[in-house]
């Protein structure tokens, strides 16, 4: 898919990606097929959010922190689709991925800038992409070219990488397990001059709803197979013809208070893939029949590559901490020593992430190829799958019951009402009206449907933790540790 020059649009606007998303996409919500995402009441909030901020690229407050100068359009494009060649670069893309989050108070898992480095890996190991031969494509012109095509437009991408959850019980290179897995597992069915066909189904993809590309691969879980069918990598335009998307149940739909103030706007919904004959052209196609390239690269420069998820991780852990203390502020009881020391860990647990991405940046480094890669993540990919937990474990302590019994908006206007709650609800040195949205937001970070939603997305999004964990304990070089200790415990004891 060659860029056309002329018709690159540049950094997204918020009126073009509303626009966008008004095609013929296939999505399903609790048994109905939704008409347009643009106005559905599960996804509008969301749709609208992303808008805003787009608008912000072109603003003159942030427009050269978020955007760059197409060398070869001259256009101005998302800073999150520039291949980093510098610290200097790096440090751009920090900022972009900071404001993003800002703007988005780190609740956006599948913001823009998360996807678009993913790709830019993909161009960064184009070199080992080139070395698979295949009489009809070319994996790495692929890469660079929709990397072109991307950038140029700033599309907003999906991704999906894991096979269905119908039955782990064989890991899936097994032979038995590719043959039960035809069923349902993606893989391809057919070779025509246009394309491949696929069939079956991926797990999850966040946000695929409101995206205009839908980037299917594997993750390191699934990327060995007995079966090189199900061995494929690929983008395509979310309407494609033949691919469905489910959703899950929208996680605050009732917005008729202050009860969802992160809810309301930042459920980027998830929803599960159906491929059905579904043709992927030649062009658009980056791995086929065999992984090891990205097997190889997997992580190290292809995988995660960008600050978006940092970035969101930072900025989510900097908002629990302040709500937190906010709170312990408005009903008094910051002073206790307890409350005082779980705020203390609260912090500590933030800056210990904003340490690690300074480590992070500091430890970039320029590959063989000149693209710039960031230092290692793989020990912060696990820490936050299990500091997540515990920050919303004490947001709950330090709030007390008030992060569920706050009255309403509509209770609040009740005249009737309201000198009640006027006299039994404010805090100390608050009004009713600041308390309870205060304990609302709370309430959303750490109980109601989209508080539990966003915990679990932390706890799994980076494949699962345990796979993780074993993984870097393997890649994880104590020798020279292990030979020291070996020579004290050979030593005698008494000399
Ligand atoms: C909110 C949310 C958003 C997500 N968004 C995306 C997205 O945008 N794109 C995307 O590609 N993915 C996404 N994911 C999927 C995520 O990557 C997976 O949830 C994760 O990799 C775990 O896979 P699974 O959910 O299929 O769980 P499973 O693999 O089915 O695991 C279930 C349990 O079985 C255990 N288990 C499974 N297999 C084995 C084994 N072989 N050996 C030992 N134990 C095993 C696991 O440890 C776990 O306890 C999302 C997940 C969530 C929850």
């Amino acid at each position: 898919m060659a860029l056309k020059v002329e018709t690159a649009h540049g950094a997204m606007t918020g009126a073009r990606y509303i626009e966008s998303l008004r095609d013929g996409r296939e999505v399903w919500l609790d048994g109905e097929r939704v008409a347009d995402v643009t106005t559905h009441p599960a996804t509008t909030g969301m749709v609208h959010e992303l808008a805003r901020i787009y608008d912000l690229q072109h603003s003159e407050k942030y427009r050269d922190e978020m955007t760059f100068v197409s060398p070869e359009t001259g256009k101005r494009c998302s800073l999150s689709w520039l291949l980093a060649r510098s610290h200097e670069d790096l440090k751009r893309q920090r900022r972009n991925s900071e404001i993003w989050n800002e703007e988005s108070w780190g609740q956006l898992g599948r913001s823009p800038d998360i996807l678009a480095p993913f790709i830019n890996g993909l161009v960064a190991i184009s070199d080992a992409l080139a070395e698979v031969k295949h009489p009809k494509c070319n994996f790495a012109e692929n890469v660079i070219n929709y990397h072109r095509y991307c950038m140029e437009n700033d599309l907003f991408l999906t991704h999906a990488l894991g096979d269905p959850q119908v039955d782990r019980s064989s890991q899936p290179q097994n032979e038995t397990r590719a043959e039960s897995e035809t069923e349902v597992a993606l893989h391809v069915v057919e070779e025509t001059s246009d394309g491949v066909i696929v069939h079956g189904a991926k797990q999850l993809a966040t946000a695929a709803p409101i995206s205009n590309e839908t980037y299917v691969s594997l993750s390191a879980t699934f990327m060995r197979r007995s079966d090189p069918r199900f061995i494929l990598s690929f983008s395509i335009p979310t309407d494609t013809p033949g691919m469905k998307m489910l959703c899950r149940e929208p996680v605050s739909q009732w917005v008729g208070s202050y009860g969802h103030p992160l809810g309301a706007v930042y459920d980027e919904q998830d929803a599960m893939l159906f491929f059905d004959h579904v043709l992927v052209p030649w062009d658009r196609i980056f791995m086929l029949y065999d992984s090891a390239p990205l097997l190889q690269r997997l992580g190290s420069d292809a995988n995660f590559r960008g600050w978006g998820n940092l970035c969101r991780i930072h900025q989510r852990m900097k908002v629990m901490t302040a709500v937190a203390t906010l709170i312990a502020d408005a009903i008094g009881v910051i002073e206790y020593r307890e409350v005082s020391a779980k705020l203390g860990e609260m912090a500590m647990h933030t800056e210990m992430w904003e340490h690690a991405m300074d480590g992070v940046e500091h430890n970039a480094y320029p590959a063989d190829n000149g693209f710039m890669s960031l230092g290692s993540v793989s020990g912060m990919n696990v820490y936050f799958a299990q500091t997540s937990q515990r920050m919303v474990e004490l947001l709950r302590e330090i709030s007390g019951s008030g992060m569920i019994m706050q009255p309403s908006e509509a209770d609040l206007a009740n005249p009737e009402f309201r000198p009640y709650l006027d006299r039994y609800m404010p805090g100390k040195g608050v009004g009713v009206e600041y308390k309870s949205r205060l304990f609302r937001l709370a309430h959303d970070l750490a109980a109601s449907s989209f508080g539990m939603r966003q915990e679990i997305y932390e706890y799994w999004h980076g494949g699962d933790p345990n796979r993780n964990r074993i993984n870097l304990l393997r890649n994880y070089d104590q020798a020279d540790v292990a030979e020291r200790i070996k020579a004290l415990v050979a030593k005698p004891l008494r000399s």
